[in-house]
């Protein structure tokens, strides 16, 4: 549907749902409730999953974290959703094999990290892809050769799925339109609507155009993470304590100079605290921080403190890679909202604390749900969207979005769809990326190169995205800008180091003649975007640091 059509649609249908913010929690309760039969609409301020779903350590993951808190039913549902999505989306959710070295003087030991693996598989009722295994320190030094030897005194292996944040949430946004939900980005809410004490709606503000539409609804959930007590002020008129939630900082750095074969999982020497290094293509991931912060969910970005610490603490496992700041090719922060935030549901709620998530009524019936892991969004939905349905008095289709694969997830062979897209495309870093990025739908992108044979070229020549990846993204995943595509459509910004700026210029005219703006136009907030993202900051405003840690010894994600 046409951004003008959507908008047109957005003010002059009553919606059963009106969803506020489009990272993975709002984007699945679309789905789900769009899935259901539900009338829908989703709007978002500035693009799907530009908040904390870009932010994440890409893991969909039973939170072994969970274990060191006695928080088995977080596990087991992190693990039954893992064991979900692995088959809802081959392409997107992909197993991992994880090496945990123990060193001498880790917090943890080697006994407790075996039996809390064998747990960890326990809770998964044994049927995680596969189960962990002990390791010796030659074993661990076999899976993971760049490790540092001395002092190891053994580890184990597991599995874990790695994913992509972003395409996942974008997954769900297009499984939303799929069936029939009215959905739009750079379209921000501005003002909650009430009628009989109770909200109704809002006004939502284009702000690529300036134009505006009162959105009716009879349900209006607040799906807005980090940003949710901003939008409780919007319905309550009370100031709200701003969402403070910890800091989570990664690092992108090349992959030949850390030399992980696969995932590790480390305690950093520095702290204790749980850490990952993660495959990433041609790039190692490196997260994260759990740092207190003063910075809003607008402006949150990493420190020179926060590189610092995470280059330690790597060079300290990892010895010959010696990393210095100049070897970062990109670091950004995203913010762990507090679930505390989200649970004064006022009188009359009916919110129920759960696990990491929190769902409330207000007493104006703003239904606002917090917190949760990138892994049990889908259930989180469902919960979201019984709860409405509930409220709406009405018959409802019971959730199908645990039975039916994500787009593009209809793809039962993963490894021979990567080897029919690379035969067809003649690269193989291509075919891989497609699939991975569309799973089944990869000739969508690849059939423009039938018309305009240029835009099967690459855009980098390092890097597997073409040309013709923004023509789909701008005329099927409703990419509105060149951030939009080479931020969050494919990650191009993130691995080069002048984070798609060169490139820029090319995407903006590949777009234009799509989103009917000038190329001039488009460009014009590109820098602004890349700087609120990956610039690093001297210190933070109030000088906290990694080691002011209230959570040291905590495991991130
Ligand atoms: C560092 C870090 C690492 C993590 N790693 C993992 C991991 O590996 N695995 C895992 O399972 N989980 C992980 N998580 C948790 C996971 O990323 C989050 O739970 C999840 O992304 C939260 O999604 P959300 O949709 O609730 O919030 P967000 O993604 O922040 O989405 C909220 C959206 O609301 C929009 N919005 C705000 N105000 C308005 C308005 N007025 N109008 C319209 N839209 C608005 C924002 O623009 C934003 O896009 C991690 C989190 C962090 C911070």
């Amino acid at each position: 549907m046409e951004r003008h059509h959507a908008l047109e649609r957005l003010g002059s249908t009553r919606f059963d749902l009106l969803v506020i913010g489009g990272g993975i929690t709002g984007a699945g309760v679309a789905r789900d409730a769009a899935l259901r039969g539900l009338k829908v609409a989703l709007v978002e301020k500035l693009d799907f999953a530009s908040g904390t779903s870009s932010r994440s350590s890409r893991l969909i993951h039973g939170g072994v974290r969970y274990l060191e808190y006695g928080q088995f039913g977080m596990v087991r549902e992190s693990s039954r959703e893992r064991k979900l999505l692995l088959e809802l989306a081959p392409h997107l959710v992909r197993p991992l094999a994880f090496t945990w070295p123990v060193y001498r003087g880790d917090r943890l030991p080697r006994w407790k990290v075996g039996a809390g693996l064998w747990l960890y598989d326990m809770l998964a009722h044994f049927e995680n892809v596969g189960r962990h295994s002990r390791l010796g320190a030659q074993g661990v030094l076999e899976a993971e050769p760049a490790l540092a030897g001395t002092d190891l005194r053994g580890g184990a292996r597991y599995w874990d799925a790695a994913t992509d944040d972003v395409r996942l949430t974008v997954s769900n946004i297009l499984g939303a339109i799929d069936v029939d939900a009215t959905v739009l980005n750079h379209c921000e809410v501005r003002e909650l609507l009430h009628g009989t004490g109770r909200v109704t709606g809002a006004l939502v503000v284009d702000t690529l155009t300036g134009d505006e539409r009162q959105v009716s609804a009879d349900v209006v959930v607040n799906a807005t993470g980090p940003w949710s007590d901003s939008l409780r002020g919007l319905d309550d008129g009370l100031q709200h304590a701003a969402v403070r939630g910890t800091k989570g900082v990664h690092l992108l750095l090349p992959h030949d100079r850390v030399e992980n074969r696969e995932a590790v999982t480390l305690l950093s020497p520095l702290d204790g605290r749980v850490m990952f290094v993660l495959p990433a293509g041609a790039f190692t991931l490196v997260g994260t921080t759990d740092t207190r912060t003063s910075m809003t969910p607008d402006r949150v970005r990493a420190t020179t403190e926060d590189v610092d610490y995470l280059l330690r603490s790597v060079n300290a496992r990892f010895p010959a890679a010696g990393l210095t700041p100049a070897d970062v090719v990109s670091a950004w922060a995203g913010l762990r909202p507090l679930v505390a935030a989200g649970q004064e549901g006022g009188a009359g709620s009916e919110g129920r604390a759960s696990r990491e998530h929190a769902i409330t009524w207000s007493d104006s019936q703003l239904l606002s749900v917090t917190g949760g892991k990138l892994t049990t969004y889908r259930a989180m939905a469902e919960e979201v969207v019984d709860l409405a349905v509930r409220r709406l008095h009405r018959r409802a289709a019971p959730s199908a979005s645990g039975r039916r694969p994500l787009p593009g997830g209809e793809v039962r062979d993963v490894a021979g769809e990567i080897a029919q897209a690379a035969a067809v495309t003649g690269n193989p870093a291509v075919g891989e990326h497609l699939v991975h990025s569309h799973g089944a739908r990869w000739r969508r992108v690849w059939d423009l190169t039938d018309l305009d044979r240029s835009l099967g070229e690459l855009l980098d020549p390092e890097l597997p995205y073409i040309a013709a990846e923004v023509v789909h993204a701008a005329t099927r995943e409703l990419a509105c800008t060149p951030a939009d595509v080479l931020i969050r459509r494919f990650p191009l910004a993130y691995e080069t180091r002048d984070h798609g700026r060169e490139v820029a210029p090319l995407v903006a005219q590949l777009m234009s003649p799509h989103v009917k703006r000038t190329a001039e136009a488009l460009l014009a907030g590109y820098d602004d975007e890349v700087d609120r993202i990956f610039t690093v900051e001297q210190a933070e405003p109030d000088g906290n640091s990694p080691g002011d840690s209230e959570i040291a010894a905590r495991v991130t994600g």
